[in-house]
This record gives C-alpha cells, sequence and structure tokens, in this order.
C-alpha cells in the first residue's frame, strides 16, 4: 500500500466504542467536522457488549428522584477506595462534568438515560458507599431507528445473549422466573416472539439494550450530527509535525490515507485486552502473555497505546492493577478455540455455589466484584502454580441459576457435559477426581460452608453481608440471599482462569484528556479517552460502570477542550449550522 491519498477534518477520532463516540458526538455538536475510523468491520467495541452502565454521581436523574449523594459523600468513597492513587485533578474533573455529560446527551443527542436506583457500590463497608442511584444505563432502543446503518453496529455478546437477543439488567427475573411465574413467562414471551420476528426480518435483534443500546444511541446521534464514520479502518501510525499530532495514516478500503485533523486526533482503541507483549509485561500472573483470557473484543490490540507512545506519551505502569479482573471461563468452540466467558455476578452470588482452589479450599467471597473475586484468586496463588479455580455447584443451583454458558432448565446439560465444559460427579468425591480438586479438602470445605449457610452466615468471607452483595443474590432466598448449603447431588463444576472486562494501564493524561508526555507536559493534538486513557481510579474499582463513567465523561471534556468552548456549549465553531444549543448545563470553562 502507498501513501497517494489525504483527508481532512477537524477533529480525527481513532476506535468506535463509547469513548470514541462520545468525544465524536459532542465535537460534531459543538460545529466540528469530525471523523471516526474504526478498524473491525463493527462499531462499538467492548462498549457494545458491556452492561452500559455508567458511574456518575450526583446525576440529574439521581436528582430528580431526590436520591442524589449529599455533600461530598461521593468524594468519601473515592478517597477512601483510591487513597495515596486519588488524583485531585482528574477526579475533580470527572466528577463535576460526569452530572454535565448525562445533561448534555440526554438534552442535544439521541441517547435517553435510566436511573440504576438499586445498583449498589462494590465495597458497602467503605465510607461514603450508596445503595444506589450512582449509575446511568443507556434506556432501550428501536434499532430501527438506525435504518440499514443498523448493520454497522457489533452485535451483543453471543455468549450473555441468548439467541443474539440482549437480556437488560432489570429483565434478568423474568428470565430465570419465566417458568414459575405467569407475567415473567409473559415478559419472555413477547420477547423471545418480537426478537424471532426481527431475526427473521431484519437478520438481528432490534430491541436494543445495555451496551448495544449505549453505542446505537450515540451511532445514531453521530449519524444526525454528520460525523462520518469509516469500519475496517485502522489507524497505522499518527503524523506528526513539530512535536504536534496532526492526524494519522489510515488504512481505509486497502489504500493508505493521511487523514489530516486541524484539531487534534483522539486515541479510543479500548486498551490492550489482546496485546500479548503488554499483558506479558504489565499482568504479573501472565508471564508470557497467554496465561490471560479477557472478555474484550480481539480487535483491541493495544493500538491506541503504541500511537500514544509513538508521540512521546507515557504508559502508566504504577497502577495498583493493571486491569478490571474478571473470572472467565473457556467454553469450547467447534473449531477447537475457546470464547471467554465473563462471570459476571448473575451465577456467583446465588445460593447453592462456591469457588475453590485446586486446593479444594474457598478463597473469596464469591458474591463479591468480578474485580475482587478475581484478586483474591491471585493473593492465593502460589508463585509456582497458575491462577485458576472451580465454580462449584450442587444439581438444584445448576438447573435454577445455570452456571456460565450453561443455562438453567429447559435447556439441557449434556452439550456442555460432552464438549467438557462442564464436570459431574454423583458425589463430591466424584466431581472432585474429575476436575482434578483435592478430593477430601473439597468434601470438608462443602461441609463446613453448609453447616453455616444454612444459618444464613459464612464466617470464612462474610458472604451475603453487603447491599452489593445482595443484590446479586435470590432475594426469596432466606435467611440469606446468598447462601445455601450444596447438598443435592449430583454436583457440577466449572473451570474458571483469569480474565477481564477491560484494562486500566493507559496513557498518562491530564484532566482534559490530553496525552502527557515524559516531562508532563500535554502533547499538543493528542489525547486519550476510554481504555487509552490510564484509569483514574489509579487501578482501582470502587463501582460497576466505574470505566464507561469515566470513558464518556472524558470524550466530553476532550470534545470541549479540541473545540476550545465553555462548557455550556456557547462559542462553538460557526462552520456547522445546528439549531442553537439549549439552555447553559451549567457554567465551567475549558482550561488550556
Ligand atoms: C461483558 C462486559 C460487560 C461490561 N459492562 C460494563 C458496564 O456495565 N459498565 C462499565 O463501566 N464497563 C463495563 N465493561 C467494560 C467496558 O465495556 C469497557 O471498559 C469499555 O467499553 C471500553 O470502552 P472504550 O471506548 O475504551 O473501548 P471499546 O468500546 O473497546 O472500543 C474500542 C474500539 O477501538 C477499535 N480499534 C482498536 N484498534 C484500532 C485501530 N488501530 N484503529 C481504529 N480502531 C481501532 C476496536 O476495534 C474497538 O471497536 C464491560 C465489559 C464486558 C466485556
Amino acid at each position: 500500500m502507498t501513501a497517494t491519498e489525504s483527508l481532512a477534518c477537524d477533529l480525527l477520532v481513532i476506535g468506535s466504542g463509547a469513548g470514541g463516540l462520545a468525544t465524536a458526538v459532542t465535537a460534531a455538536r459543538l460545529g466540528l467536522e469530525v471523523m471516526v475510523v474504526e478498524k473491525d468491520f463493527h462499531v462499538g467495541g467492548t462498549s457494545a457488549w458491556s452492561g452500559g452502565w455508567m458511574w456518575i454521581p450526583n446525576n440529574s436523574l439521581a436528582r430528580a428522584e431526590g436520591s442524589a449523594d449529599d455533600g461530598d459523600a461521593c468524594r468519601t468513597y473515592l478517597r477512601h477506595e483510591l487513597g495515596q492513587a486519588y488524583d485531585e485533578a482528574l477526579i475533580e474533573a470527572f466528577l463535576t462534568h460526569g452530572p454535565r455529560m448525562i445533561d448534555f446527551f440526554q438534552r442535544e443527542t439521541s441517547l435517553r438515560f435510566i436511573n440504576g436506583a438499586s445498583i449498589p457500590d462494590f465495597h458497602g463497608r467503605s465510607p461514603g458507599a450508596a445503595l444506589g442511584n450512582r449509575a446511568v444505563g443507556a434506556a432501550p432502543f428501536d434499532g430501527r431507528q438506525l435504518g440499514k446503518d443498523i448493520h454497522l453496529l457489533k452485535p451483543p455478546l453471543d455468549l450473555i445473549s441468548p439467541f443474539g437477543m440482549g437480556i437488560a439488567t432489570g429483565e434478568f427475573w423474568h428470565f430465570v422466573n419465566f417458568l414459575r411465574k405467569p407475567h415473567s413467562f409473559v415478559h419472555v414471551a413477547r420477547r423471545v416472539l418480537r426478537h424471532r420476528f426481527d431475526l427473521l426480518r431484519h437478520g438481528r435483534g432490534m430491541h436494543l439494550v445495555n451496551g448495544n443500546a449505549l453505542v446505537a444511541r450515540l451511532l445514531k446521534s453521530a449519524f444526525d450530527f454528520g460525523v462520518e464514520v469509516l469500519t475496517s479502518s485502522p489507524a497505522q501510525t499518527l503524523l506528526i509535525e513539530d512535536g504536534s499530532v496532526r492526524g494519522a495514516l489510515i488504512g481505509i478500503a486497502g489504500r493508505n490515507v493521511e487523514v489530516w485533523a486541524s484539531r487534534g486526533v483522539v486515541l479510543a482503541t479500548g486498551g490492550f485486552p489482546h496485546d500479548a507483549s503488554r499483558i506479558a509485561g504489565l499482568f504479573p500472573h501472565a508471564p508470557t502473555g497467554k496465561e490471560h483470557w479477557s472478555a474484550a473484543p480481539r480487535t483491541n490490540t493495544g493500538d491506541g497505546l503504541r500511537l500514544g507512545e509513538s508521540a512521546g506519551g507515557r504508559v502508566r505502569t504504577d497502577l495498583s492493577a493493571a486491569g478490571g479482573w474478571a473470572p472467565v471461563s473457556l467454553v469450547p468452540l467447534p473449531d477447537r478455540t475457546f470464547s471467554h466467558f465473563p462471570h459476571l455476578g448473575m451465577d456467583r452470588a446465588k445460593p447453592g455455589a462456591i469457588m475453590v482452589r485446586p486446593s479444594g479450599e474457598r478463597f473469596c467471597n464469591e458474591a463479591d466484584s468480578y474485580h475482587d473475586v478475581t484478586r483474591a484468586l491471585f493473593d492465593t496463588t502460589l508463585p509456582d502454580e497458575s491462577a485458576q479455580a472451580w465454580f462449584v455447584c450442587d444439581h438444584r443451583f445448576v438447573r435454577r441459576w445455570g452456571v456460565g454458558r450453561v443455562r438453567p432448565a429447559p435447556f439441557p446439560l449434556r452439550p456442555w457435559l460432552r464438549n467438557g465444559y462442564l464436570k459431574k460427579g454423583r458425589t463430591v468425591r466424584e466431581l472432585a477426581l474429575a476436575c482434578g480438586i483435592d478430593a477430601a479438602s473439597l468434601e470438608r470445605t462443602i461441609r463446613r460452608f453448609g453447616e453455616h449457610a444454612r444459618r444464613g452466615c459464612d464466617p470464612d468471607f462474610r458472604r451475603g453481608e453487603t447491599p452489593f452483595n445482595r443484590a446479586y443474590g435470590d432475594p426469596e432466598h432466606e435467611p440469606n440471599p446468598c447462601l445455601a448449603p450444596l447438598d443435592a447431588g449430583p454436583f457440577y463444576a466449572v473451570r474458571i482462569v483469569p480474565g477481564s472486562l477491560s484494562t486500566f494501564a493507559g496513557l498518562a493524561t491530564d484532566s482534559n484528556a490530553r496525552v502527557l508526555d515524559r516531562q508532563g507536559r500535554p502533547i499538543p493534538g493528542l489525547y486519550a479517552v476510554g481504555n487509552d486513557m490510564a484509569s483514574i481510579a489509579g487501578g482501582n474499582y470502587p463501582s460497576g460502570g466505574f470505566t464507561l463513567g469515566p470513558a464518556m465523561t472524558f470524550g466530553f471534556v476532550a470534545a470541549h477542550h479540541a473545540c476550545e468552548v465553555p462548557f455550556d456549549g456557547s462559542g462553538r465553531q460557526p462552520n456547522r449550522s445546528f439549531p442553537d444549543l439549549g439552555a447553559a448545563v451549567d457554567g465551567g470553562t475549558v482550561t488550556t
């Protein structure tokens, strides 16, 4: 390929996940000519597979319900959670602009949000933790509004979306109760019929929820504001003149095209979940880069970090964790490869299951966050061992809740037993032998766990004691929604390995999302958002939504900075003719 062509725009965004699209939509709405280039055939990246929840304390949806944070509770929480990693400038920018971002998108674009009224922070015992009302999600979206462009949108993650049908957080209970409760049956029947109709008519589901709805709404807004979105168009190198980033070389339809961007370039390529060499350098449990199983799309290969470094940027390696860890199970595929099922919490927190290491001992509170459970696995793995565990449950559990990719009754177990994903034993001992777990120890563990679980307590790990634990338990199970003995054989197990939902180590930036060089100075013309920007929590994971919340917020901030306009939108660029932005969200100016 030779570089013979060139294109020009105001702002070039590399990557089309929530971080990239939030930047693009904001900048276009403020008047810039924006181009988004995406390496994949589809738009959306990990964001389109995600739950779509964004942690944005003091947002207007919570305020409307009279449930916003009082005073500084969220700051108290973050100070406690982040400790030494609390970066005043970054956190203040996030807490100040997050609620503005929500109002801006809700007022100016096709985005609509729902309030996460009952989604608790991960660590309910920490000062300032909230029981809910700090997260917002994307409201469901009718994909037909995208017209033929719907086929640009990445389908939801198949592993967690039966027959390609995304299931919203609030619908989960209907799906696990559809054979038990008439109103759940009606809900599920309607959803399935509508989905089958959509599959026949459109080739994919059109009732979009979660991250798929978030990306669809961003994409619709991008098109409404004239953003050019090019798929199958990977960014290859940055165009740098006199130390300033002026554009990038993009592979477009087999040609090398120089794209010049007068207002700068935004790196939004989703971190490095499939960059084996960076993983080997930054994940202690993966010395060759292969001992880690990310749930993110395979196109996220660390390109943004490499591009940033080529311009003099620095990848932060001082974080408490380089990734947002998650326990993963490996689902065999017909071509002998595996897909990576993230155990987000729907199974781990339910009563009647435990997780054990090959020694047969529990190692964590299974109902804690995916990050905490995986960290506990690392902490208890000896230096000469590989990090792995087993998710162990009884027959009643697997039929009621399913385990990982194994769905509950009436879906059959046999295919999963046949392909080796699910192990089975008529007794605990038989199961232990099938898995290579210490049998005597597993029997002891299950006996001890059961004795306490009957009374609703877990003296070893205090499972079911925090609001976050209980939110994912079984509300109909007493005395503790997360605890029941494993006593209804046969017994089953699925092997768990360390994985992640996102990466945290990213480019050092300032509070305007500008990439910083080794001396801490902003590199002119270069921004990083989403997982290309180093975690503002310093590698800590205080709550669900703590990657998409900052991704959307700093996309909004970067766009304002590139436009050089205040946050009320006044003074936007004159070259586009959209209706006036509404009333000022709230003062605030861009600092340069
Ligand atoms: C199952 C699941 C559920 C999750 N749920 C949540 C949740 O509810 N809340 C939350 O906060 N987080 C959640 N996460 C994590 C969250 O989805 C990610 O952290 C977030 O989506 C990352 O957004 P991003 O914009 O940085 O990258 P992405 O959304 O991954 O987008 C990056 C895009 O860049 C493209 N790209 C890569 N290289 C190039 C290149 N050279 N040129 C052009 N394009 C390129 C990629 O193909 C990709 O499409 C979840 C993750 C998973 C897997």
